[in-house]
């Protein structure tokens, strides 16, 4: 037994993060996977790693230091829940089996039930970057016991990125904690790329920007607050030309998003939780809507009149930015909303302000702009929405009268800009006095007696509307 740590599963993500592991000071490396050739590849060509490799799954547990630490790196569901069984039969109390992959954070839950009475620990954790980020530096996001984090913790610490000189790890909270924010993280990352999507379209549409034009102008947005990954990587995108035709690349790509779920989760338990995520949702419709080829001809099809081209407003690029930033600040805002309602859901103790800290490194929505939203959770952990926290609000108070603007200028045009509508709704609705919701309540009990609150009088109250209309008070 002579490695601290050991990696199952070699394919491109395994195979990363052992070498990552490898390259650490003070670990020793084994490395097991299903189909030994793949082991072999890994092998042959790091041998620099001095990884420690087995061909059955016994060498390989019999290869790790007590207490025993190994990271599952394969197929989610029952490729995971395999090597997850192989583990449990051969481990001891105190040993620890780490899933890294896409779990559903209900399985997590539900799998380290299953393993916590053998005195194993199960941690269920999330590791954001793909390939890239696995081999130098991704944002870890683990659950499991607070026990398990003392083996664990230093480890996944040498191989996270660093943000301002902290690693991108912490310990979010027990069992299915950190496969839930890894969720919510890849939610907050559709809504993110769905608002830059939308900005570049206006760019071009009503801006009459070529995409190489548009590039220039991302990469100018990186160097200020709307500094991320995901524009940097934009621009790239945007200026890259196809060499077999020499047109824009972004021109020869089919316009239909594709998707691997993790989006759909973070709406359909928003959704349980009752929380409103349209920032995610509409990311999600969108990937969906662009999929949907017969409709789109069909409607195209009909030949209706679209808008004449609506003339840029001036200044349209720098409403354009405020427009994303302030639609940005409300995805963000309801991702931590879910990150809160999940918490008190599922009893997690989740500090906001650190898993805001994390996402600064190594993940995709890695951005300055978390900074800001670690300091206002520090400020102020009890925030009833991100939108109050002071930075954000002047934030919004400056970029509103922008964001009115593109939001009217896109309809005008008919650009389709589901996520920057959706989130001004979003932030009109909670500023509203009064909500349209009073005559929602009246409908319901007008059908179904559903009974209504009274502003001025403690209630539940009915109006018996098929007889005299008088009103009753029910409990
Ligand atoms: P894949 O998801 O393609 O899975 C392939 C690996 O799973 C191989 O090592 C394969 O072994 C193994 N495997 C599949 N079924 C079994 C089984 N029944 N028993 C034992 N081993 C099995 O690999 P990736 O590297 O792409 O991803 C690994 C995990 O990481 C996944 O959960 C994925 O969702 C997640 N992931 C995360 C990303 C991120 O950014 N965080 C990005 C990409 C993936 P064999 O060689 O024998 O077939």
């Amino acid at each position: 037994a002579v490695a601290n740590i050991g990696v199952v599963g070699l394919a491109v993500m395994g195979s990363n993060l052992a070498r990552n592991l490898a390259s650490r000071e003070g670990n020793t490396v084994a490395v097991y996977n299903r189909t030994y050739a793949r082991t072999q590849e890994l092998l042959e060509e790091h041998p620099e790693a001095g990884f420690v490799a087995s061909t059955t799954i016994d060498d390989f547990v019999a290869s790790l230091a007590k207490p025993r630490t190994a990271i599952i790196m394969v197929q989610a569901g029952k490729g995971t829940d395999a090597v997850i069984e192989q583990l449990r039969e051969r481990f001891e109390p105190g040993d620890i089996i780490v899933d890294g992959g896409n779990a559903n954070f209900h399985d997590t839950i539900e799998r380290e039930a299953r393993i916590a009475p053998s005195g194993i620990h199960f941690v269920g954790t999330g590791i954001s970057g793909g390939e890239e980020g696995a081999l130098d530096g991704p944002s870890i996001m683990p659950g499991g016991t607070a026990e398990s984090y003392e083996t664990l913790g230093p480890i996944l610490a040498s191989i996270a990125a660093v943000a301002e000189g902290e690693p991108c790890v912490t310990h979010v909270g027990t069992d299915g904690a950190g496969h839930f924010v890894k969720m919510i993280h890849n939610g907050i990352e559709y809504a993110d790329m769905e608002l830059i999507g939308e900005a570049y379209d206006l760019l071009r549409r009503v801006g009459g920007l070529e995409p190489a034009g548009i590039a220039d102008v991302f990469t100018a947005w990186n160097d200020g607050p709307l500094q991320s990954y995901l524009i940097e990587i934009t621009a790239e995108v945007l200026r890259h030309t196809d060499a077999k035709t020499g047109k824009p690349f972004i021109d020869i790509v089919v316009d239909e998003a594709g998707s691997k779920g993790t989006g759909v989760w973070t709406v359909q338990n928003s959704l349980d939780l009752g929380v409103p995520v349209g920032g995610v949702a509409e990311a999600v419709f969108a990937r969906a809507v662009s999929g949907k080829r017969a409709q789109r001809d069909a409607v195209r099809g009909l030949g209706l009149a679209r808008p004449t081209a609506t003339a840029a407003p001036e200044g349209f690029v720098d409403d354009v930015a405020k427009a994303l930033y302030a639609s940005k600040v409300v995805a963000y805002a309801q991702g931590f909303d879910a990150i809160i309602a999940g918490a008190e859901k599922y009893g997690w103790n989740i500090d906001k302000g650190a898993v805001a800290k994390i996402w600064r490194g190594g993940c995709i929505i890695r951005a300055q702009f978390l900074n800001v939203l670690a300091d206002a959770y520090a400020a102020n952990p009890n925030l009833a929405t991100l939108l109050e926290a002071p930075y954000f609000a002047q934030a919004i108070a400056d970029g509103q009268e922008a964001w009115r603007r593109v939001v009217v200028t896109a309809t005008q045009a008919g650009v389709p800009i589901p996520g920057f509508s959706a989130a001004l709704s979003y932030f009109d609705s909670l500023s509203a006095e009064r909500l349209p919701a009073a005559l929602v309540q009246g409908q319901r009990d007008f059908f179904g007696a559903h009974t209504y609150r009274r502003v001025d009088t403690p209630g539940p109250f009915h109006t018996l509307w098929s007889g005299d209309r008088s009103e009753i008070q029910t409990a």
